[in-house]
């Protein structure tokens, strides 16, 4: 956890004076001798959303914006400040694919570390249709029906990947 500075940040974003480091809470942060802000390093929260058809396979989408462009991910966003993690998914989810959806049971939980510069955590949540066509959309250009363990490639994500092979292994086995 050698990376709590951000090396983007040298000045306090509430009073302008230049930030110092400090240990706080174990790790050095930026903070602010002249008002005491201090800057809390935290990954953000990423949700994706796992649509499964009655033939087993899995609703990817083709990334137009929003980084890792013409990669394939399981749908997914950020959480906004003030949003339920829940209603972020099914936002997420319907901004993307132009499908209505219940957001069901936690499908698999994990840190990602693939882009060193933006820290998330991500949760997938298993979810089904209730409305909607499926129609790729924001920060999509396609969507489409896939087998979790053919993906299309390349996948944006290795956790992505993670997620895909657990999916097939159950799959298989149920
Ligand atoms: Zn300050």
């Amino acid at each position: 956890m050698a990376d709590s500075v951000s090396p983007d940040y040298r000045f306090c974003p509430r009073c302008g004076d230049p930030l110092g480091t400090r240990v706080r809470g174990g790790l050095p942060r930026p903070s602010c001798e002249r008002c005491g802000f201090v800057h809390f390093r935290n990954p953000a929260v990423g949700v994706a959303v796992v649509v499964i058809d009655k033939d087993g396979r899995v609703l990817l989408g083709r990334r137009s914006a929003g980084g890792n462009v013409g990669e394939w991910c399981i749908p997914c966003g950020y959480v906004e400040w003030g949003e339920d993690i829940r209603e972020a998914a099914r936002r997420e989810f319907s901004e993307e694919t132009g499908l209505e959806v219940q957001i069901g049971e936690v499908c698999a939980v994990h840190s990602n570390f693939h882009n060193a510069a933006s820290l998330t955590v991500g949760v997938w949540f298993y979810a089904t249709i209730v409305g909607g066509t499926a129609a790729a959309s924001d920060d999509l250009d396609r969507v489409g029906w896939f087998a979790p363990e053919d993906p299309p490639e390349p996948l944006a994500f290795p956790t992505d990947r993670l997620v895909l092979g657990d999916l097939a292994s159950k799959r298989v086995t149920t």
